[in-house]
């Protein structure tokens, strides 16, 4: 049984790659967190943004950034728009908790936040654990206010209480979906009432509401205008002690992204033009302006051809038709405490590289894209000649359950589309983990298929 392990003589590059990463997923907790790193790292490379260009031309570096949630990078190929472009695609939300509209409240001399948790989680794995807070609030001025408290070691952290097992009989016959509901996962932020002299009820509240007035400048209707998600505090560890593994947050599909992001960041000018996209929403439906469904993307690429001199409403159909893409999204890595989940045939193994799913979905294939096989063959060629490992998976067995990704949102524009990501275990847990010989090799896959795929 190969792995990519066994393909390298060092694991210099390894390493050093997956260095580079855990800083991303540190940097990159939430979408605009991610979307302001991805253009940090843009620019370093180069890339200059879509507005500060007249025209393009072959090897011209752009990116474009939407409502701060999604940003599409291009590098200008050799070849007309119409021909088509390579794409790779990754999502940059991650399940977590956000708080409501009107979250802050005392209850017997505690002040807490409610929420409203976002995507699939289980809900018993979000309590007794350091979160930190992040996100923006909008003032009404017209200015937006960032926060992120809980990653510094000097930080402080928030939480979700469980009750204690010595009083939790009635809890503990549960079902697991039952355990800790949805409207329960309350996070502790104060304890300290206020010495105003004026404030006879809910001191503590007005101790915290002072504290945010006097750090961050917000009132507590502020809130109502805020973007507040609660995530895993801390930052990605090496996991095993041949630390060959990253256990961190966000691995889905943090893991994905990044890769893709320095894929395109660090390639020479393409025959096809290159294109990169991170989009948001994907852990609820891929929706709205700033999911994958949004219209976003091909307005870009209007105004893309627009610039390169090529637009015109039968060219944009052409160029998408002629596209090929990468749906860059984790797979399911096989887990030896739960092997019957999956059939091991078709199964994600770590270490065996970048993972293919010909189809996701589920019930049938319900809902998913079913990559072409004449797509699928280019594709072996283009990984076997540049010596990228490769392995093919399905998410599980038949009828254990499924998924979806962004794959058929682009296919229904008539690209051709695979998902092609990294495997991942724990998924959707706040410490997912991936191996890191996957990480790297799913980058030189994604770099093969922006270079050779035509
Ligand atoms: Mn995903
Ligand atoms: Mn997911």
């Amino acid at each position: 049984m190969k792995t990519v392990w066994e393909k390298y003589e060092s694991y210099e590059d390894i390493m050093s790659f997956n260095d580079l990463y855990k800083n991303f997923l540190d940097k990159a907790k939430t979408e605009r967190e991610a979307v302001e790193t991805a253009c940090e790292l843009a620019i370093e490379h180069g890339f200059k943004s879509l507005d500060s260009y007249e025209t393009l031309k072959t090897g011209d570096k752009v990116y474009v950034t939407n409502r701060g949630k999604n940003i599409c990078l291009f590098v200008m190929g050799r070849q007309p728009l119409t021909d088509g472009m390579n794409i790779l695609g990754a999502h940059i939300d991650s399940p977590r908790i956000d708080l409501k509209q009107h979250p802050i409240y005392e209850d017997n001399g505690l002040v807490l936040f409610d929420t409203h948790y976002y995507g699939g989680i289980k809900k018993y794995q979000w309590v007794a654990t350091p979160l930190a807070l992040h996100g923006v609030v909008c003032k009404k001025d017209g200015s937006t206010v960032k926060v992120s408290i809980g990653e510094k070691e000097s930080d402080p952290v928030v939480g979700i209480s469980d009750l204690l097992i010595h009083l939790a009989a009635d809890q503990m016959s549960k079902t697991a979906a039952k355990v800790i509901e949805g409207e329960d996962l309350n996070v502790l932020v104060g304890s300290i009432p206020s010495k105003d002299k004026d404030t006879e009820k809910d001191k503590v509240k007005k101790n915290i509401l002072d504290l945010l007035k006097e750090k961050y400048d917000i009132e507590e209707d502020d809130f109502i205008s805020a973007e507040l998600e609660i995530v895993p505090a801390g930052h990605a560890r090496d996991l095993g002690l041949d630390r060959s593994m990253v256990m961190g947050y966000g691995h889905d599909d943090r893991v994905c992204a990044f890769t893709s992001l320095k894929a395109i960041l660090d390639i020479e000018v393409p025959d096809r033009t290159a294109c990169c996209i991170l989009v948001d929403k994907e852990e609820v439906g891929s929706q709205g302006n700033s999911g994958m469904q949004s219209r976003f993307f091909e307005n870009v690429i209007a105004k893309i051809m627009a610039k390169a001199n090529e637009f015109s409403p039968i060219a944009l159909m052409d160029c998408l038709s002629n596209s090929k893409m990468l749906s860059s999204d984790v797979s399911a890595a096989f887990d030896p405490n739960y092997p019957s989940v999956n059939e091991p045939k078709n199964t994600a193994y770590f270490g065996k590289g970048l993972c293919l799913n010909k189809y996701t979905g589920s019930r049938g294939k319900g809902g998913c894209n079913d990559a072409n096989p004449e797509f699928i063959a280019q594709i072996r060629k283009v990984m076997d000649d540049n010596d990228v490992m490769f392995q093919t998976s399905e998410l599980g067995r038949v009828d254990q359950g499924g998924g979806g990704t962004i794959a058929y949102i682009l296919a229904n524009l008539n690209v051709e589309v695979i998902d092609a990501g990294i495997a991942v275990q724990n998924m959707h847990s706040q410490y997912e983990v991936v191996s890191k010989a996957d990480v790297y090799e799913g980058y030189r896959g994604y770099k093969a298929f922006l270079k050779d795929i035509k």
